[in-house]
């Protein structure tokens, strides 16, 4: 099982200070609530568009009753990704609001990584399909969470995304108005870009985690093609 933990706010951060501060790790096994134990740790590795790289140790805890065992991944990691989850969330907010192609968010300026210019399409091409596979779920978290704070959802507009009339099926355009619906209301939800940032980070995280097969998605031979 893979359960995400706080401490980092993303990879420069894990890079500059990953020695002076001390993980906090469930004491409780989320099977049978029995104490949990430290198991060892493995190492995996992490980048950004900034071209910071790191090799992060991930905690592996035990169950003393039921033996599950739980890895503690920082949430600033997507799972079975390398790339952080704020980069895969920049692509993502960008064409769930703007008129734009995959193509121009994966070799915008904010990537520094252009050297492999499939690489960057596919990742750009992935990250936006992987989240449109749970924006229905995520909105509807969305929904429930504004309503708790009190925002009127009236007040927040259902537009469709300016990119929705190009995508190949009516269930991907629908996928993709619900992301921008998505994101219009973290927009009014989370208020400050941190308390935002936490916000997508925790659910996309868990998102993931949910469906582990979204790790695995390729991007369509005919965008790859579109290069040459
Ligand atoms: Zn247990």
């Amino acid at each position: 099982m893979i359960i995400p933990v706080r401490g980092f706010l993303g990879l420069e951060d894990y890079n500059d200070n990953s020695q002076k501060v001390i993980l906090e790790t469930p004491k409780e096994c989320p099977q049978c609530k029995e104490n949990l134990w430290k198991h060892g740790s493995f190492k995996r590795t992490a980048k950004d568009l900034k071209g910071n790289k790191g090799v992060i140790s991930i905690q592996r805890l035990i169950c003393s009753a039921c033996s599950l065992t739980i890895s503690c991944l920082f949430d600033f990691l997507a799972p079975f990704k390398q790339y952080v989850i704020e980069d895969i969330l920049q692509y993502v907010v960008i064409y769930g609001q703007e008129k734009t192609t995959y193509r121009d968010i994966a070799w915008g300026e904010q990537d520094g990584s252009n050297t492999d210019a499939e690489a960057s399409l596919s990742r750009a091409f992935c990250a936006v399909a992987q989240v449109c596979q749970i924006s229905g779920e995520l909105a509807q978290q969305a929904q429930q969470a504004c309503l708790e704070a009190g925002v009127d959802l009236m007040t927040v507009e259902q537009s469709r995304c300016p990119n929705s009339e190009l995508a190949h099926s009516v269930e991907k355009a629908k996928r993709l108005d619900q992301l921008s619906y998505l994101i219009n209301l973290t927009n009014r939800y989370c208020r400050d870009v941190l308390s935002k940032c936490f916000w997508y980070r925790q659910k996309i995280f868990s998102g993931y985690l949910a469906s582990e097969k979204l790790a695995w998605l390729s991007a369509p031979q005919s965008l790859k093609q579109a290069l040459f």
